[in-house]
């Protein structure tokens, strides 16, 4: 088996790839254009000559362009429809504005003047990557054994390490890993988080595919799995620490599961995916980095990754269900398939296993797709899932740092998207640590096996396109050097296209240079998308209550009980007795956990919550919705709480002004957590005082412009 790839560009020297400097007096860019048609297939055009205006950017159909020749393409058999909508979808992008560096800006702290810190010791495969893109824009890269105990601006981990706590001890340092984040992405939990929203908001929550978590639903879905069997339908069975595709297959009826005992998800097989013209499945990997969580703030990265099968894609049948070159479109797996395409130069992606999300989308667009519509959907996806693990992201948060102000935690998150015959986004996964890499790895052939020993690595431009400016970007952004970065790109822009020196500068010059100056990070909540959305915030009552009742010092799961105090002292007991009290909680940890044993490790937030969906079903029968019961017994519980002197001081709701035209959007916070107001006990008194301007960097302890709740 190998791989089919035109030319390879060993990657081993891609860190030190130099651009000549520039003639034009504005920071250096990396310009990649897609080559001409009949150029040679050598990869990748690096010109930093003076940018033609982009007439086609890359979501718009161009026209006056002739489409490149038909190149030989493993798929052509397999194509269908005209040779016009082959040629408009084989269109590439005509250019992608690929900038590594905003280059002649080395950012300082404002007060010191001491340069910004990264370690990224810990951060493993990833590390190349961010510690380049950190340099380019002057970031100064320390090891963990550095002299100057000075504590890091960031800290770039791979994991969360045990010892985090220790090694990131500084307030105002920033972390790449929200702590429980891994376990909170993992299928079975997502599945949990996104359920109690299915429940209360069932129609916002319609972009996740019905599952079933194994062993504990089995009866449901053997019965759901004999109901269906008539109709044809298929389920995909997955393990629930699996990735990469591993462990995955499909059934078309319970009976013929592996194992129904193990830890897994079963999941409604979405069988109508939108393919493309060469008959190939695909789905986006969209980045999104939740930037803090108190306050939440969220962003998503405008350039993705669209992952192709390898080989033709048909309706599960009982001939073609084993082919998971067809079914699942994983890279790790289909780059050992022989039809795998690897692309060396951005003309070539167009019909890579692996394309450009823009690529994509203009792909779509000229077959008719509402991409707009596509990606505000897509967008809409990212926060409401964010939204959906967000009470046990602040959860684990309190639990980790519980004696201590904490740093300020950020992450990449990958979301898995496919979309369905019908343009609707479905959300497949969450990855809580998506592969950040930018290179190829050749797999060995029978014929030619090279690589055996030492696998080949090679540059791959479609990862280096995206992950670059994502990396570089969200290094901007936790730093607070977004606005600083691009408004003075665009002042340098406009001062070059305007200096005598460029007197055939045009005002389309100036526009591209513009458009490359957007970032590659948008915000997407609270500005943009909050106000749509604020509504399913609706947890933090059920938020608060749990940390009432949890011995979060102890665990973030609630305790037998911790679950009987909240049934005493929010007066409930007349709806449920102590004996119901245990069998519920026993149901629920099996509903959970699939363990029919007691109750030992208790209640996850997730389990409360259907705790009190059952109370709130047993005290408020009569109101119409379980929405409307939980408001009830939200306000009921508050009411006897305050009875018993329980004030809500550590949730408070707090108005966010966005620059959107809807106004304000409210969200939840930890004011504990606000303005340094939480002293750690083992203080960091010994650390040394951070400068006053310095201290605005980071949003778990001063709000970056957004409001500060006073205890
Ligand atoms: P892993 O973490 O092992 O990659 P995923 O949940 O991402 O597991 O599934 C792997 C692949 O299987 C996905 O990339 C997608 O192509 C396919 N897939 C997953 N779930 C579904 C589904 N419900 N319907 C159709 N295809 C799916």
């Amino acid at each position: 088996m190998g791989c089919r790839i035109s030319s390879v560009v060993p990657v081993s020297k891609w860190t030190e790839e130099k651009v000549p400097s520039p003639t034009l007096k504005v920071a250096p860019q990396y310009i990649i254009e897609a080559p001409r048609p009949k150029t040679t297939p050598a990869a990748i055009h690096i010109s930093t000559s003076k940018p033609k205006p982009p007439e086609n950017t890359v979501h718009q159909p161009v026209k006056e362009e002739p489409p490149p020749p038909p190149e030989a393409n493993p798929y052509d058999r397999q194509r269908t429809g005209s040779v016009a909508t082959i040629i408009m979808e084989n269109r590439p992008p005509n250019k992608v504005y690929y900038s590594t560096t905003f280059g002649s800006h080395v950012y300082k702290h404002r007060s010191s003047g001491r340069p910004f810190t990264i370690d990224t010791t810990r951060a493993r495969s990833n590390r190349a990557v961010v510690a380049m893109c950190a340099e380019r824009i002057g970031i100064e890269e320390v090891s963990e054994t550095h002299d100057d105990k000075r504590p890091c601006d960031i800290y770039w981990h791979s994991v969360v390490y045990p010892d985090m706590n220790r090694v990131v001890s500084h307030p105002y340092s920033r972390v790449n890993k929200f702590p429980g984040m891994t376990e909170l992405a993992r299928k079975i939990s997502l599945t949990h988080s996104i359920h109690s929203m299915q429940r209360l908001f069932p129609q916002e929550y319609e972009f996740y595919p019905k599952s079933w978590f194994l062993p504990a639903h089995l009866k449901e879905f053997e019965a759901f799995g004999s109901k269906q069997a008539n109709q044809q339908r298929w389920y995909i069975v997955k393990p629930d620490e699996g990735a990469q595709g591993t462990g995955i297959y499909l059934v078309n009826h319970p009976s013929q599961l592996k194992d129904p005992l193990q830890r897994q998800l079963v999941q409604e097989y979405v069988a109508d995916p939108l393919l493309m013209n060469d008959g190939l499945k695909f789905d986006f990997r969209v980045y999104g980095v939740i930037r803090s969580i108190n306050p939440l703030s969220i962003y998503v990265a405008r350039e993705g990754m669209a992952r192709f099968c390898t080989e033709k894609y048909s309706r599960p049948n009982a001939s073609n269900f084993e082919n998971l070159y067809a079914h699942l479109t994983n890279y790790s797996l289909n780059k050992a398939n022989d039809r795998y395409v690897h692309s060396t130069s951005l003309h070539d992606q167009i019909k890579g296993s692996k394309r450009l999300l823009s690529t994509v989308f203009h792909q779509l667009e000229s077959r008719g797709l509402r991409t707009k519509k596509l990606w505000h959907d897509i967008k809409m996806i990212l926060v409401k899932t964010v939204l959906a693990m967000l009470p046990e992201i602040l959860l684990h948060y309190e639990h980790h740092f519980i004696d201590k102000p904490g740093p300020q935690c950020f992450q990449i998150i990958g979301f898995d998207v496919m979309i369905r015959e019908n343009g609707e986004p479905i959300l497949l996964e969450v990855n809580a640590a998506p592969s950040l890499t930018i290179d190829h790895q050749l797999i060995s052939s029978a014929d030619e096996p090279l690589y055996e020993e030492t696998p080949l690595k090679v540059r791959s431009i479609v990862d280096e396109v995206i992950k670059v400016p994502l990396i570089r970007d969200t290094l901007l952004l936790v730093l607070n050097l977004m606005d600083q970065e691009y408004s003075s790109a665009r002042e340098s822009a406009i001062h070059s296209t305007t200096s005598s020196q460029l007197p055939d500068h045009t005002q389309d010059d100036l526009d591209t240079w513009r458009a490359k100056k957007k970032p590659h990070l948008s915000e997407i909540f609270p500005n943009r998308y909050g106000a749509h959305s604020f509504h399913l915030l609706f947890l933090d009552k059920a938020v608060y209550l749990f940390m009432q009742f949890v011995h979060l010092r102890a665990s973030i799961n609630i305790s037998l009980g911790g679950l009987k105090q909240f049934v005493k002292k929010c007066n409930l007991t007349p709806v449920i007795s102590s004996r119901e009290i245990d069998l519920k909680a026993a149901e629920i940890n099996f509903y959970l956990t699939g363990d029919q044993s007691k109750l030992g490790q208790g209640l996850p937030f997730h389990g409360f919550l259907k705790f009190l969906f059952y109370v709130s079903e047993k005290k408020f029968p009569k109101e119409p919705t379980l929405l409307a019961k939980m408001q009830k017994l939200n306000q009921f519980c508050d009411a006897s709480l305050r009875h018993y002197g329980v004030r809500s001081a550590r949730l408070r709701r707090a108005e966010v002004p966005t620059t959107d035209d809807d106004g304000p959007v409210e969200l939840y916070m930890l004011p504990l957590r606000m303005r340094g107001k939480r002293r750690s006990r083992s203080s960091a008194s010994t650390l040394p005082p951070k400068p006053r301007s310095d201290r605005n960097n980071n949003s778990n302890n001063n709000n970056n412009g957004l409001p500060r709740i006073e205890l």
